[in-house]
């Protein structure tokens, strides 16, 4: 909750708000009295953001909003959105933008998203019925430029969840370590077993390895400006989101093998671990999205 407040669900304000948009809501984003969510997906476009059908109609000095976003994270205690929609032709270069706040009439959430595991945070469906948004609210005040905004705050996100997979896989291993420490079979503790020691080492191994690229990237991305998009760091970026997500999956797959049956147990940590890494690998852009953005950059480089 707490990382896409400060992450996706502002960032692309301070990345390409105006000065006024950044006084009015960042202040109030950091010290947490408003939470802001990231709305992009909708239920026909996911991987293929750019084709999203959330219109925006310019009508005086408000746009008028109609469509619905999916799967939108805090959106049930969000205070104001930053939510793409379309004010122009088909395609990237046809999103906007905008900061619509959550209490604006036409705005209804879907039914709270009973979802496999990450439940400390709450997803619904955003349902937007004619809302009229100021024209102002465009984040950056240019129409057009919503897509390249979405994409650099992915960017970053990306990069975000490629620490919090480290972050998690060092938990798990701990975990892991601690139960084959104690946990005794044929007279002896699991982790005297070489097999077992073997699951230990693949994932210290790549949690290591994946740890040293997200702050290689990280240290490439703090080196340009946070508005400024490079090709180069941003194939970079998914390369740790597709590494370090998969690795952890990798990891709390062994930490659940390692605990034998109590792994599948709630009371064990890993079990809930290993649920909530799943998403990891499905959000902010899928591992294939993430393999084509490498792929498309090599080609083009
Ligand atoms: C819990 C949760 C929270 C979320 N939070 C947010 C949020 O806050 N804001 C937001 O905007 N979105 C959010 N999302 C949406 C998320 O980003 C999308 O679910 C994700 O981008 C994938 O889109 P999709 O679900 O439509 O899958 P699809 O795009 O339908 O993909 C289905 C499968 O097809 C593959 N695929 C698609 N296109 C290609 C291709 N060209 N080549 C190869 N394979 C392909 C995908 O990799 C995947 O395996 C959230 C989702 C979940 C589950």
């Amino acid at each position: 909750m707490f990382g896409t407040n400060v992450g996706i669900g502002s960032q692309g304000i301070l990345m390409d708000g105006t000065p006024e948009q950044k006084r009015d809501i960042l202040p109030r984003v950091a010290s947490g009295e408003l939470i802001m969510s990231f709305a992009l997906t909708e239920p026909d476009a996911g991987s293929d953001a750019a084709s999203l059908k959330t219109r925006a109609d310019l009508d005086g000095d408000h746009y008028v909003l109609n469509g619905t976003k999916r799967y939108i994270t805090n959106a049930p205690r969000a205070g104001a959105f930053t939510l793409m929609a379309r004010t122009g032709g088909p395609g990237a270069a046809g999103v906007s933008s905008f900061i619509v706040p959550a209490n604006l009439p036409g705005i209804t959430l879907g039914k709270t998203d009973k979802k496999m595991g990450q439940r400390g945070t709450k997803t619904c469906d955003v349902i937007l019925d004619n809302v009229r948004v100021p024209a102002a609210n465009i984040i950056g005040g240019v129409p057009g430029q919503g897509f390249k905004t979405a994409m650099k705050v992915l960017d970053r996100g990306r990069l975000h969840i490629s620490a919090v997979s480290c972050g998690m896989a060092q938990r798990i291993l701990e975990e892991a370590t601690a139960y084959a420490g104690e946990r005794k079979q044929f007279g002896k503790a699991i982790g005297e077993f070489q097999l077992i020691q073997a699951m230990l080492a693949d994932s210290q191994a790549e949690l290591l390895a994946g740890w040293a690229l997200v702050q290689d990237v990280a240290k490439r991305f703090d080196a340009k400006p946070a508005h400024v998009s490079d090709p180069e760091v941003s194939m970079r970026v998914s390369c740790a989101k597709f590494f370090c997500t998969e690795m952890v999956g990798r990891v709390a797959d062994r930490g659940v093998q390692v605990h034998g049956g109590a792994g599948y147990i709630n009371e064990y940590p890993v079990e809930r671990f290993y649920r909530d890494v799943r998403l990891l690998r499905l959000y902010e852009g899928t591992t294939q999205i993430q393999q084509l953005i490498i792929g498309r950059e090599l080609l083009r480089a």
